[in-house]
């Protein structure tokens, strides 16, 4: 068998509800996508692509810091899947592929945005013949790059990015105006559209970011119990760490635990099994906490949604049960920074194994060695203990002669226990008259009997 197989299936949760296997698709939550189906139909295909070729800049188009409908249109324009018209001729439409804005030349993509004189009248004035050399070009790829490259800081007062996706945009909308209303607008009003409009667009988001961050506080009880979970997990290694850290408001902890154990399936699944694991330990220690906390969204959206996660099926089961135990279970979303002692937990027992079992074999040790030394500690104080009240009894009924009549009594051993305790008692002897009253040692502790002859 694969060694690649062993260990996938060694990593396998198995159901404790006894339900039978079944087949599972291998996205994350194991259902089928058509992204994913997508992908597979891709590998398959396994064509090399010689060349260069623009996936960079296809995919860069989705970190532009606008809205999703400019982004989309970026990829179309690296992807040449924009409808000008010389793309719409090529796929079999009848049209009229002259720019119907110049009348000059035919509407390519980079025609309508680079070459077409209604289109370089604004990057003339807006670069006020900065960068002839550079931009625009007769290349689509090569202006493409130069928007991406950040070619130009802030224009207007209050926007943080480069406004130049922005003017190829409202470029688009004046063609379209153009094209489907005869309208079209002068260059420097297209210039102030476009500046205008990520002006609102961007303080539209820095508005959201700011209410969000308002309200987040508000919704987090500070004095209640909560027991925060994390799973650690790294694919070249052979184990996974778990660990849990369940406190008050204030970071003081009651409990925590970590552990070890083989690597599990995904990442994700540490994190489920993490979750499992403190629910557990936080029920059978009967701990009165019902409110636990992840870094992990797909956590929570698994829990809220099991039916949409396959491949977690057996763990979600376990994960019913469990949570039907608690009376008010709730799995809350915390960011990484507030969960860094489960974080820690899990990763320092994933990254320490052997230093966990060198302690665990440790501990086993002492404690033996702590047993050994009670048992003997004890049989040591009952032969002092012995001695003690027979020497008690003859200092208060004997003469003085008898004494040591009395004393040859004491076995040859209990001598020598008293003599191996420092004689003391021997030494302190002659007061005739004290009488020394010991309670009987019952075993436990030595040293709160010893207190008691005070
Ligand atoms: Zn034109």
């Amino acid at each position: 068998m694969d060694q690649e197989d062993i260990q996938i299936i060694r990593s396998m949760p198995i159901s404790k509800s006894l339900k039978p296997d079944h087949l599972v698709w291998h996205t994350k939550s194991g259902r089928y996508s058509v992204k994913s189906g997508y992908k597979v139909a891709q590998d398959m295909k396994a064509e090399v692509i010689v060349g260069p070729n623009c996936n960079v800049l296809m995919a860069q188009a989705w970190y532009l810091p606008v809205p999703p409908k400019i982004k989309h249109f970026f990829w179309q324009i690296v992807s040449a899947s924009l409808p000008v018209m010389v793309r719409l001729a090529s796929r079999g439409v009848h049209c009229d592929t002259v720019c119907k804005r110049c009348e000059i030349a035919e509407e390519s993509i980079n025609h309508t945005f680079f070459e077409c004189p209604r289109s370089t009248q604004v990057w003339e004035r807006v670069f006020d013949g900065l960068h002839r050399d550079k931009f625009p070009l007769g290349s689509i790829y090569s202006n493409q790059d130069f928007i991406y490259g950040k070619g130009l800081g802030p224009m207007a007062l209050g926007v943080t990015h480069s406004p130049l996706p922005w003017l190829v945009w409202f470029i688009w909308k004046d063609r379209n105006n153009k094209v489907f209303q005869g309208l079209q607008s002068e260059p420097i009003d297209i210039i102030n559209q476009a500046l205008r409009e990520q002006l609102w667009w961007e303080e539209a988001q820095m508005a959201a970011r700011s209410v969000s961050s308002v309200s987040e506080p508000v919704k987090i009880p500070e004095t209640t119990v909560r027991c925060q979970v994390d799973g650690s997990w790294k694919s070249t290694e052979q184990n996974s760490g778990l660990g849990w850290w369940c406190g008050d408001g204030e970071n003081q902890t009651f409990f925590l635990g970590a552990r070890y154990q083989h690597r599990s399936v995904s990442p994700l699944h540490s994190e489920m099994e993490a979750l499992l694991w403190a629910m557990e330990c936080i029920l059978s220690r009967g701990i009165v906490c019902q409110r636990f906390e992840t870094d992990s969204a797909e956590l929570i959206s698994m829990v809220q949604d099991p039916e949409e996660w396959p491949a977690f099926s057996a763990l979600l089961d376990e994960f019913q049960v469990l949570s039907a135990s608690f009376p008010h279970f709730t799995l809350s979303k915390i960011p990484r920074t507030v969960n860094v002692k489960a974080d820690c937990l899990a990763h320092s027992s994933r990254t320490n194994k052997e230093r966990i079992e060198d302690l665990e074999a440790n501990v086993t040790e002492l404690r033996e060695d702590i047993q050994k030394l009670n048992k003997d500690m004890n049989n040591r104080f009952q032969i002092l203990e012995d001695s003690l009240n027979r020497l008690a009894d003859t200092l208060t009924t004997g003469r003085e002669g008898d004494n040591s009549a009395t004393r040859s009594t004491l076995r040859t051993r209990d001598k020598q226990q008293l003599l191996a305790q420092g004689d003391n008692v021997n030494q302190n002897a002659p007061a005739r008259t004290v009488k020394l009253d010991f309670p009987r040692f019952k075993g436990g502790d030595p040293n709160a009997w010893l207190s008691k002859t005070k």
